[in-house]
């Protein structure tokens, strides 16, 4: 059991026992429990109760919890809970935004146990007449619930990879013919949000329902001539699509783009997509050269194609360095030293660029004045010992509501770079929350606009701002536009990505890694980025660590000039 899992159950457990009235001390006790369980840089399944509780914050009951959960795989007090409490109201407490003390309300003073009828109450104006809410807050709760249910379904790219895996290897044991099984669909386009795991493979039906039949975790659902639909571990819904060899590339190529794709290559091909020897031979007789999978969005990737346009994709090999990441400093569970070797020795990459958050962000621990200096003292000592490897000194700094960052300007001047970033008041409207992006890009100290919709996919749909208009500003003041590659956030969104490049605007993939592992989440930004059309050339972190020491003096010496600042 991964430390993550094991804080996932503490977490639960928590939620249930505030759901349940029982006493805010004991609540506190064990939501902290969770948070310091997924930080722990070490395995505590492996430990034994005593050396559990000798963890600050753990102690004694909660080290008897662990053990319990580790050897068993359960938790009595947690199944209680879960016994008493109505699956509707789970739902309600699962909503971010909602929560389990609101919940509760609902539940104990109003009776509703289903996200269906709290959005009646809230259309019915009931909610507004609890105590502690109000019309404002009825309001949001009805959009957190319309949010929800449109959302219904779907699941993250990043959390169907493992899954999919899975499943490809449990096709390909059971083929005749394992060179023509292949992913397709939205999953082979690699988009962040999915409503399937589709595989297509050369195979009789007859064969398929066996293997699915046979194995438990397979439900089936439906089935036609082409595919046949299961539910996978009750969770996800998988398509496989089946055909005989001389079809295969065909129907490869028509289930993996999305239909606009598949309509503008058909009418090049005279309504029929032809059954030829491989999908690069089929792009072919229609005149185009090979558009890659994950470009088949139907937006200019044919008419690219056609003119010899398409660009070289950027790939993770061009990746140089890795900026925005968290350490201990702040709210990140390693030290620079300990992130920036894995950056060296595992990435293989060039520098590091540290962005911990800044003041305002009393929530992650963020740096006060006299921390970044003692922090900058840590990174020159670094830098003397890891040269030619590079730590870069960032900082991730609060953008206010009025737009201002959060230090005075002579520390701003000081930093290699600067990632601006909104993490509060999520809640203005697209105007004013434009106009405070737009103010945070004039600033001559960002480098780097962070997660321009603070979005969270599937948890939140992020700030309403006028992208144009941000990326416009971001044209103007030479800013640089994230790709926070957080499989949660993926923002600046893909879509934009055309936009950007047309202006001139630069884009940066970032893993805003908080541990170790998650300096890996480049890998999906890296998608985002290629699905976007996205070159080596365009992005930041694709130069050389000489590159961007350069790029970064350059700026400075540029506001020095500008503002007279020194
Ligand atoms: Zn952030
Ligand atoms: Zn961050």
């Amino acid at each position: 059991m991964t430390n993550k899992e094991i804080a996932r159950k503490f977490k639960l457990l928590g939620q249930l026992m505030e759901l349940h009235g029982e006493n805010s001390f004991k609540v506190k006790a064990t939501d902290s429990a969770a948070r310091k369980i997924s930080k722990l840089p070490f395995s505590i399944a492996q430990k034994t109760i005593e050396e559990l509780a000798t963890i600050p914050g753990i102690g004694k009951s909660t080290a008897a919890k662990i053990n319990e959960l580790v050897t068993s795989g359960g938790l009595k007090e947690l199944e209680t809970f879960l016994s008493l409490t109505p699956e509707g109201v789970l739902s309600i407490m699962n909503v971010k935004g909602i929560g389990a003390k609101k919940a509760s309300a609902f539940w104990v003073e109003l009776g509703i146990d289903n996200l269906g009828a709290l959005w009646y109450a809230c259309k019915d104006d009931k909610v507004s007449k609890l105590k502690g809410f109000g019309k404002k807050t009825q309001q949001e709760i009805q959009n957190l619930i319309e949010y929800t249910i449109a959302n219904e379904g779907k699941f993250r790219y990043a959390d169907a990879v493992e899954t999919a895996n899975v499943l490809f290897d449990i096709l390909k044991a059971q083929t005749p013919n394992p060179q023509q099984l292949s992913f397709t669909g939205a999953y082979r386009r690699k988009n962040e949000l999915l409503t399937s795991i589709d595989f297509i493979v050369v195979q009789t039906k007859e064969d398929l329902l066996k293997t699915l039949n046979e194995n438990q975790d397979f439900s089936l659902i439906n089935e036609d001539s082409s595919k046949i639909e299961v539910i996978y571990k009750t969770r996800f819904l998988v398509h496989i699509y089946f055909c005989e060899e001389a079809e295969y590339y065909a129907y490869l190529l028509e289930t993996t783009g999305n239909e606009e794709h598949v309509d503008q290559l058909e009418n090049l091909l005279n309504g029929k997509i032809p059954f030829l020897a491989s999908e690069e031979a089929i792009y072919e007789q229609a005149g185009l050269s090979f558009i890659p999978p994950v470009r088949r969005e139907g937006l200019n990737e044919i008419e690219q194609a056609k003119n010899g346009k398409l660009p070289k994709l950027i790939e993770a090999t061009d990746l140089k360095g890795s900026l925005h990441n968290h350490s201990k400093w702040s709210d990140g569970i390693y030290s620079i030293e300990e992130m920036a070797l894995y950056c060296r020795d595992k990435l293989n990459l060039q520098y590091f660029g540290i962005s911990d958050h800044s003041k305002t962000a009393v929530y992650a621990d963020g740096l006060k004045i006299e921390e970044v200096y003692q922090q900058w003292k840590e990174i020159d000592s670094l830098n003397q010992r890891f040269a030619p490897f590079r730590v870069f000194k960032g900082i991730e700094s609060d953008i206010l509501s009025n737009g201002a960052l959060d230090y005075p300007d002579e520390i701003l001047a000081e930093f290699d770079f600067v990632v601006a970033s909104i993490h509060s008041q999520l809640g203005m409207d697209e105007k004013k929350a434009t106009a405070r992006l737009i103010k945070a890009i004039e600033n001559p100290y960002t480098t780097i606009l962070g997660h321009p919709t603070a979005r969270q996919l599937l948890i939140r749909s992020g700030y309403e701002i006028d992208h144009k208009k941000v990326i416009d500003a971001c044209a103007a003041n030479q800013v640089i536009i994230e790709i926070n590659s957080n499989p949660l956030r993926l923002d600046i969104d893909w879509r934009w990505i055309p936009y950007c490049l047309e202006k001139g605007v630069m884009l940066s993939i970032n893993p805003d890694a908080h541990s170790i592992s998650e300096l890996h989440y480049t890998d999906f930004g890296i998608n985002m980025a290629q699905k976007g059309g996205l070159t080596a050339k365009n992005c930041l972190n694709c130069l050389s660590v000489e590159e961007i020491d350069q790029y970064f003096k350059k700026r400075k010496s540029n506001i020095i000039s500008k503002f007279g600042h020194d």
